[in-house]
């Protein structure tokens, strides 16, 4: 059920908006009549990361199109499209923004975009990586850049045979390596784990430290937490309209959003705040369990995959994490059926519902086809209170599967798992392509179900603050990316996590006020003494 102030569809702690776009003058853009309009632009500033949160929808990318000089906005007269940026410096007249869209437009100042989606561009960017990048290399920072995103083995490689992970980081490295003024960043974690998004906010930073301005769209807290200055926060109807509240200082601006709450506006973005809560560590008895495996191992050519035993309980959510390349989607394929262990057996009598990391989009077929054969519940009032309303599937079922969004697709894959009567729910990197508040309507979800049904689920993630948001326990998973991996057994989340950030050398600690994870600067205080107590990971 709604809140009855939007109009839209929303999750169930429903989105309600108190303003009204007439409560914040004449919008920048609009795509048409009926069609999306922004309201606001951020500002920019010398020196300093800026970032933009908001939800998937709502004019962030649009944004980045308009002050990367993309798109001349038409401030709402869509049926005179502008020809030149004439108007725009005209309307900005005697604001910053009046100076920057003239530099821009006289080519005074440069702009440098790395787009959100880096899978498209291998079919623009042939040829060798090394080519690619020294081609770019406008600044002289090849090694440094290199160095940091790792990118020294593939430089040799083809672009169109990497890895998503790779292609995100060669679209950064790309993006840094060139001579401009103003640098915007469209998601650059996706596809990268903890440490590969740690380095990429190291990199991206340093463009700040040399006085650039840089202007980045992230969906994972922590991640944006650890890189950003400021942040605007985005609110209003995601494919309605979009408004961009004033700038805030990062902490202040994060902990807006997660309480839902924006003070100076005077708006509520949601009706429940995120509740982080620290658990207890879990007790050593803890019933039956309701899935054991033995020690297993995975041979391929090349890598190989070792696990400590462990055992699944009833009701509980266990995540898994580690860097990429380590073995984690091969254990969860050995646990699903689709693998056989080269030694060892996991229960075989468990039934489980799968989602797998990488998602098929060459279904023919609408998205209502695709729920007939793959949601045994759809069509049932259960199906649509419970899981359609909640992962907002409704204004898709018309659509082709293969025309899907990333995180349309992941929102239907995961809804399709949800839907199977299973005792593990398994799901790899479920996060991927989705914003803040679908992540959180998915840990709801995921955790609703389990425990209506009596069942368990395992996670694989990279995001920390959703990991941290949704674990009982948890697995973590070492060794060296693409030569070998050791999974632990499951337990719980401080031990793993230290384990985990030991390795990596990072420390967190926790928001005093929402008790959120945060990273801590590399020898801060804190993280100076958190290591020299081994707890890099706070509780409490
Ligand atoms: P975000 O980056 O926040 O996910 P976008 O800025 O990409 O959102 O899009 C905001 C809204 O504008 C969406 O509803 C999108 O469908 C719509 N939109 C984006 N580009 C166009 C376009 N060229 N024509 C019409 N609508 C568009
Ligand atoms: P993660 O999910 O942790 O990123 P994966 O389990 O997907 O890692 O892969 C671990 C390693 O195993 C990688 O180096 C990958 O290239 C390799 N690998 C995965 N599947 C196969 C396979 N079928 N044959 C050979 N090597 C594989
Ligand atoms: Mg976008
Ligand atoms: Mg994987």
């Amino acid at each position: 059920e709604g809140c009855g102030i939007c109009t839209n569809r929303c999750p169930f702690d429903a989105i309600s908006i108190i303003n009204l776009p007439e409560a914040v003058g004449e919008p920048i853009h609009r795509f048409g009549q009926n069609q999306f309009e922004l309201f606001g632009l951020p500002n920019l500033e010398e020196g300093t990361v800026l970032g933009l949160l908001g939800p998937n929808g709502i004019g962030k990318s649009t944004i980045m199109n308009i002050l990367s000089g993309t798109l001349i906005p038409n401030f709402g007269d869509y049926e005179n499209p502008p020809e030149n940026w004439d108007r725009v410096i005209e309307h900005y007249k005697g604001s910053s923004l009046q100076t920057y869209f003239s530099k821009l437009a006289s080519g005074e100042i440069k702009a440098i975009l790395k787009p959100q989606m880096v899978d498209q561009l291998p079919k623009v960017v042939k040829g060798k990586v090394k080519d690619l990048l020294e081609n770019v290399n406008e600044r002289d920072k090849l090694d440094y850049v290199c160095k940091e995103l790792m990118l020294e083995n593939v430089l040799d490689r083809k672009m169109e045979n990497l890895s998503g992970g790779e292609l995100q980081r060669v679209a950064i490295a790309a993006t840094v390596l060139r001579q401009g003024d103003f640098y915007y960043f469209d998601e650059p974690t996706s596809w990268l784990d903890v440490s590969q998004r740690l380095n990429a906010v190291k990199v991206i930073r340093s463009l700040a430290e040399e006085g650039k301005s840089v202007l980045v769209i992230e969906h994972d807290l922590a991640t944006l937490d650890a890189l950003s200055d400021n942040v605007h926060i985005l609110y209003g109807e995601p494919g309605g309209y979009g408004v961009v509240s004033g700038r805030k200082g990062v902490r202040i601006g994060i902990n807006a959003y997660i309480n839902g709450f924006l003070t100076e506006e005077n708006v509520r973005i949601r009706k429940n705040p995120i509740e982080f809560t620290i658990r207890p560590p879990t007790p050593e008895d803890e019933g039956d369990p309701l899935a054991s495996y033995s020690d297993i191992s995975k041979d391929y050519d090349g890598f190989k995959l070792s696990a400590d035993a462990g055992d699944i309980f009833y009701d509980e959510i266990v995540t898994a994490f580690g860097s990429n390349g380590i073995g984690k989607t091969t254990f969860a394929k050995m646990l699903a059926g689709v693998e056989k262990p080269t030694s060892g057996e996991v229960d075989e009598e468990v039934t489980i519902a799968y989602k797998p990391q990488y998602l098929v989009s060459d279904f023919e077929g609408s998205v209502s086809d695709f729920l007939y054969m793959n949601a045994p519940t759809y069509g049932s009032k259960i199906f649509e209170s419970e899981i359609m309303t909640p992962f907002a599937l409704e204004d898709m079922l018309e659509k082709k599967v293969s025309k899907l969004s990333g995180g349309e697709l992941q929102r239907l894959a995961i809804a399709a798992t949800l839907s199977k009567d299973a005792e593990i729910y398994l799901f790899d990197e479920p996060t991927a392509f989705l914003d803040v508040e679908q992540r959180l309507v998915a840990a709801r979800v995921i955790r609703k179900m389990v425990e209506s049904r009596n069942a368990a689920s395992l996670i694989v993630d990279h995001d920390i603050v959703f990991i941290d948001y949704i674990s009982d326990r948890a697995m973590v998973f070492n060794g060296i990316p693409g030569l070998e991996g050791h999974a632990s057994k499951p337990t719980d989340l401080r031990t793993s996590m230290n384990e985990f950030l030991g390795n990596l050398n990072i420390t967190f600690r926790r928001d005093k006020e929402t008790k959120r994870p945060r990273v801590n600067k590399l020898d801060s205080y804190l993280d100076r003494e958190q290591k020299e107590k081994g707890e890099y990971y706070y509780l409490s």
